[in-house]
């Protein structure tokens, strides 16, 4: 819409102005820092930093009805800074103008409704939060977009000259930060370390395709995440991974924009989570408190976090009920279709255990809880979730299967509704797929393929034809009818087709 279009009283707010006095809060010490240089971990304590809005009381002076209208009103702009995540600018990164902002198209993806049959054999009404339709085709992108519109931040006002931009990934990561790079080229440059064989070939053509440099790591993603830790503390280089404090302000739109969508009314809603390093997990949680407390939303909704007994920290550490009792350690990962996931030592897990407590705290009752899925449990729902007409990846089978098994242990109940987050797209983690249907899962998974889950192609190539079509060599004549002719005989005979 014109900006003259719209009522008088919402245009003073409509596009926001730098604002706000942002800060990196050490989870460790407490102690703040200025955002004029990137710190990744407090320069004091070595702990995870979060960026913090000193300025955050001015939020609670605004009605919430103002806010609602402001954040509804700003969709309709067609200014394509405000498109994404920074809709929510005055709570994701106020202090960026909006000439630094950029916009890949991440964020505003879709929650569908999960069909009736599906929803029926959860046993409640879900929808899947679709974020695999992201521009790099995972959540990834919302943080990037945050991250990298502040290297551009600082970029545009001289701050820093040139960026090489590093991360540690499990394919969607780096997938994310090099097309940012590749984006912004000029000073911008970026490298990412992925294990080896441990990214789908799909996630591997990414960043190649973006023209990252990319290194594959022998071992898991928990050592690649050791060595770039080593690289950004000894080198000048730009920290991408969820460590990077800026990567869980962008991620916090996820909750943002589930409080649009349910205009604002979070009552009896349930949100559900995979976690790999937290730091989803963490930015969710986040971003649901800042609403919260800025009385945009008047309710916490539950959070569901959800691991696969092959690469379960955080879970085990939440499966100890007595908080003083509670200790973590890291676990020895185990192949898992959940591998954009697959992490033994979550970076996050310090903000995790701060935030649980913050969060329900706040909420003044017990509102997150963890849950375990096995690898079967993952691949059959993701199936069956594909086969009703999504496009979950195995992340959002996952979440899928922590619904199913948090409804059975009676932790949510029948008339409450769930958002399942469908971190990236189905077709990243094809493979898997193929694996199940073929049969053919190494041991170490234990997936047994459910004959009904099955689908298989079948080539029609009749007996009796001599001659085929290839490519630059076609049929012609007698023998292209013959091979229509024998080739639809074999279809209609398989599908059981009636002559009309
Ligand atoms: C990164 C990733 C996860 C895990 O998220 P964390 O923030 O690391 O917990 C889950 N699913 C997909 C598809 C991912 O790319
Ligand atoms: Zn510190």
């Amino acid at each position: 819409m014109r900006h003259d279009h719209f009522p008088e009283f919402i245009k003073p707010y409509l596009i926001p102005e730098p604002e706000g006095d942002l800060v990196y809060r050490c989870l460790g010490c407490g102690d703040t820092f200025g955002i004029g240089a990137l710190h990744y971990v407090c320069p004091r304590c070595q702990a995870v930093l979060l960026i913090e809005d000193a300025g955050f009381e001015r939020h609670k002076r605004r009605a919430a009805e103002l806010w609602h209208q402001i954040f509804d009103y700003r969709k309709m702009l067609s200014l394509p800074a405000l498109k994404g995540i920074y809709r929510f600018h005055e709570f994701i990164g106020p202090v960026i103008p909006l000439k630094s902002i950029v916009y890949l198209g991440e964020g505003h993806t879709p929650m569908i409704e999960g069909n009736p049959g599906l929803q029926a054999s959860v046993g409640l009404r879900f929808f899947f939060k679709n974020d695999g339709q992201n521009p790099s085709a995972s959540f990834k992108d919302r943080g990037m977009a945050s991250a990298f519109s502040y290297i551009k931040y600082m970029l545009d006002t001289g701050q820093v000259s040139d960026v090489l931009a590093v991360c540690a990934s499990t394919g969607d990561t780096s997938a994310a930060a090099a097309l940012y790079a590749a984006y912004l080229q000029a000073n911008i440059k970026s490298a990412v370390l992925l294990p080896h064989k441990k990214v789908t070939p799909q996630q591997l053509s990414q960043p190649l395709g973006s023209g990252a440099r990319v290194f594959e790591i022998p071992g898991v993603f928990d050592d690649c995440m050791k060595v770039v830790e080593k690289l950004s503390d000894e080198y000048r280089v730009a920290l991408l991974n969820s460590k990077n404090a800026w990567r869980i302000l962008g991620q916090e739109s996820y909750a943002f924009e589930i409080a649009q969508d349910l205009e604002y009314d979070l009552q009896d809603l349930v949100v559900v989570v995979p976690i790999g390093n937290a730091g989803n997990i963490t930015a969710v949680m986040r971003g649901f408190i800042k609403f919260f407390d800025a009385g945009i939303i008047q309710t916490l909704p539950k959070i569901v976090g959800v691991q696969s007994v092959h690469a379960n920290p955080v879970y085990r550490y939440y499966s100890e009920p007595d908080p003083a009792k509670r200790h973590f350690s890291p676990v020895t990962v185990k192949a898992s279709v959940a591998q954009a996931a697959m992490i033994g030592n979550p970076v996050s897990m310090p903000r995790v255990i701060q935030l649980v407590e913050h969060y329900n705290q706040r909420a003044d009752a017990q509102r997150i809880c963890f849950i375990e899925v096995n690898e079967q449990e993952i691949m059959d729902w993701e199936l069956r979730a594909n086969r009703n007409g999504h496009i979950a990846c195995t992340h959002g089978g996952e979440c899928l299967a922590g619904l199913a098994r948090a409804r059975e242990q009676g932790l949510i109940r029948h008339d409450e509704t769930a958002i399942v987050d469908s971190t990236a797209h189905a077709l990243k983690f094809g493979g898997f797929q193929e694996m199940y249907f073929e049969d053919r899962f190494p041991e170490e998974f234990r997936v047994q393929p459910r004959a009904e889950l099955i689908n298989r192609p079948v080539l029609v190539k009749p007996e009796g034809l001599k001659r085929f079509p290839a490519p630059g060599k076609p049929l012609e004549g007698e023998a292209l009818e013959e091979f229509i002719e024998q080739v639809s005989h074999e279809i209609a005979t398989l599908l059981e087709l009636v002559k009309r």
